[in-house]
């Protein structure tokens, strides 16, 4: 538990409250947040609130006052828990995971890049400078990364549209070796969208920051107004940042050529952007062919082959013959939408797997340099709940659901394997076991994605209303699923088109409309294999499925909500094997302002993020627990036994003459090197005798 700050502050421990209730919890947390501390802890579980303004919390100074300190020694601070994960990473080799959830703006990115700052402060104190290099790689490779996967979105300026997993490896000394990247839906309809609400910023970086010289070899001009996909999105910084990005590049190790590559791609997603088709009712065409040209310029690809597969499918028959069908206008801005979207996803892809490349520790030979040990990082978007649900919140909750499951298991364990440790007899805990919830969406034959992808490999017109209609038949069973239709009473489904899944942290509807196109997530294949036959080696490397032939291509790609699937069932186990420390962040108001405190948004967040069962659970076992001399130090001068020093055979017994004499030993348990306390009250009286007696 923090030191306790003077109750006008609020509890710097959420496990300190009289009672759990919401109304308490929310209470503390507004009076925290208007105080200006923006954490609290739920035991080891740091809450932050987003300031939305610069805090003086985070310079040198803080760093030196958390540096190897315990928990309860300073407030609380995101700088506390990762001295806590690094010291456990360090001193019993153990693997630890720091996850950071919380809703979009809620400031997980932030709090990811102080953690890393922070890892990055405290260690080589000997200035090495191959290890310096290290982290500043790590560094940088953040910033390239947070600049390919924002959006600029109205809830969030610098949203990041993906869920990121950094492993940070380090040496016996503790010293960062190198680390791996893992990358999470990238939301690429955010990405690049044809609707102004979102947008990505590298696009107006490149042309308000590109030099004359290369726009012009782009054939670009630099104005954002001229481009669909920057006609809306641009920043004042836009300048700064196409340099520092750059930069990061080539610090990160990206060649000339590669750097090039990659804005050469930048620019054709923008030419296309722009491309427009023309019918006349018969056939399609693309009216003018400067951004065919331009395109296949940019990609080193043939124009005539650019012009060919915007405009026209290829298709075996039965029979095995190859014929071109000629696209009708729809199916052409498809093409090109989805075109747009694989390019720019395939380009994060493939430099996330290049910074990898570059970052992976090689040559470590465990028998001489000791245990390589990792601490990760996941800054992964919570629970999202919006007026319109699709198939984006719908894997994002779920991968939620599949957290909290881990969070509860491993909270847990971590708790019996303590009160193991410490000689403690364990008491079972009743929690809400989310498994069913879970199962609803993965379980083979029966869970909603399989229903997705059978729906999807169904040959003829399936639509999603057929796909529901699906889930109903299959579902309708299930405790937490409902549809309209096997609930036509429920005013709050609107439509027919609504289903709703009860998750642990609240009902959610979600839409079907538009879920089979996104898990199909389909691209015609002509595209890729006009990017496999570039002879830029580095975009023929990002389509290796693009030398398949037409008739070679029977087998049908992973679908969307599968290929999720799998990675966040791989994620899962990365965590599992690692003491995990956590960062629940909320978002205190829309309107990013400092001073308001939104009380129902927050509320929900606190639901969401299952923040009171949280502190219920650690409340369950011990709420608290200190080592014995710490404990008598803090609480000496509360008995005559121990002030100023104790005759006592060992702490222990003399902590037990403190208890004893308060008559708290029903409310505790003597460990091996800890006291144990069941509820916070017996804390307070302390804290208050010892407050009136200093
Ligand atoms: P998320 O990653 O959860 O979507 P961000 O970390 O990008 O959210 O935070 C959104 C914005 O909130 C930031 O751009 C910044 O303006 C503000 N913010 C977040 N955390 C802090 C902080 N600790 N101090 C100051 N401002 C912050
Ligand atoms: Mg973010």
């Amino acid at each position: 538990m923090a030191e306790l700050e003077g109750l006008e502050f609020g509890k710097s421990d959420f496990v300190l409250l009289d009672e759990v209730t919401m109304e308490q919890f929310m209470e503390n947390l507004k009076l925290r947040f208007e105080k200006g501390r923006i954490y609290t802890y739920i035991g080891e579980v740091v809450v932050s609130v987003n300031p939305y303004r610069q805090m003086d919390i985070f310079g040198k100074d803080t760093i030196d006052a958390y540096r190897g300190r315990e928990l309860y020694e300073n407030p609380p601070h995101l700088y506390a828990v990762s001295d806590a994960a690094y010291k456990a990473m360090k001193r019993r080799a153990k693997d630890t995971c720091i996850v950071i959830s919380g809703e979009s703006g809620a400031g997980k990115t932030e709090a990811s890049k102080y953690i890393m700052q922070y890892i990055a402060a405290i260690t080589n104190p000997s200035q090495r400078a191959e290890v310096e290099s290290v982290k500043n790689v790590l560094l940088k490779s953040n910033c390239v990364l947070e600049a390919f996967g924002n959006a600029k979105t109205n809830r969030n300026d610098n949203s990041s549209r993906f869920g990121k997993y950094m492993d940070i490896n380090f040496n016996f000394n503790g010293d960062p070796t190198g680390g791996h990247i893992n990358n999470y839906l990238l939301e690429k309809i955010k990405i690049i969208s044809r609707s102004p609400v979102t947008w990505n910023l590298l696009f107006s970086q490149l042309l308000r920051g590109g030099t004359d010289e290369m726009l012009a070899s782009f054939h670009l001009q630099n104005d954002p107004a001229l481009y669909l996909y920057t006609r809306e999105g641009t920043s004042n910084n836009d300048r700064s940042n196409h340099k520092a990005v750059k930069s990061a590049l080539e610090v990160i190790g990206f060649s000339p050529e590669e750097i090039t590559s990659i804005y050469q791609i930048l620019a054709s997603i923008l030419h296309l952007g722009n491309l427009q088709f023309e019918s006349d009712g018969e056939s399609v065409q693309i009216p003018g062919l400067d951004a065919v040209s331009h395109i296949s310029k940019l990609t080193a690809t043939e124009p005539e082959s650019v012009r060919k597969s915007l405009l026209y499918r290829t298709v075996a028959t039965g029979g095995g013959e190859v014929i071109e069908k000629g696209h009708t206008e729809k199916d052409a801005c498809f093409g090109r939408d989805a075109f747009a979207k694989a390019l720019y996803e395939r380009l994060f892809g493939w430099i996330v797997s290049r910074i990898n490349g570059i970052i992976e520790v090689k040559d470590y030979n465990p028998v001489l340099h000791g245990k390589n040990t990792v601490i990760g990082v996941l800054d992964i978007y919570g629970f999202e709940i919006f007026d319109n649900n699709s198939f984006e919140q719908f894997c994002i909750n779920y991968c939620n659901e599949k957290l909290q499951q881990l969070f509860i298991e491993l909270i847990l364990q971590q708790e019996q394997d303590e009160y193991q440790r410490e000689g403690i007899t364990w008491q079972h805990i009743d929690y809400f076991n989310n498994q069913i919830i879970v199962d609803l969406v993965e379980q083979p034959h029966k869970g909603i994605t399989s229903i997705l992808d059978e729906a999807c490999l169904t040959v003829g017109k399936v639509t999603d209303t057929v796909c529901l209609d699906s889930m109903d038949t299959k579902l309708a069973q299930h405790p937490h699923y409902t549809s309209r239709k096997l609930n036509p009473s429920d005013k709050t489904m609107e439509f027919q088109k609504h289903f709703r899944i009860r998750h642990y942290a609240g009902d959610v509807t979600y839409s079907v409309e538009g879920f089979l196109d996104k898990n199909k997530d389909l691209l015609f294949q002509d595209f890729k294999r006009l990017m496999y036959n570039s002879s830029n080696p580095v975009l023929k490397e990002m389509w290796p499925d693009g030398q398949l032939s037409i008739t070679e291509v029977t087998k049908r790609p992973l679908t969307a909500a599968t290929l999720f699937k799998n990675s966040i069932v791989a994620l899962v186990d990365k965590l599992a094997c690692k003491e995990p420390y956590y960062v629940r962040c909320i978002k205190p108001n829309e309107v990013k302002s400092p001073v308001l405190f939104d009380d129902a948004r927050c509320q929900h967040q606190v639901a969401y993020l299952g923040l009171l069962e949280n502190v219920m659970v650690r409340r369950a076992g011990f709420a608290y627990r200190q080592p014995y001399a710490r404990f008598l130090q803090r609480y000496k001068m509360t008995c005559e036994y121990t002030w100023p020093n104790h005759l006592m055979a060992s702490d222990r017994d003399a902590v037990e003459a403190i208890i004893t004499q308060h008559g708290f030993q029903d409310d505790v348990a003597y460990g091996h090197t800890k006291l144990f306390v069941r509820t916070p009250r017996s804390l307070f009286t302390l804290e208050q005798e010892r407050a009136a007696l200093i």
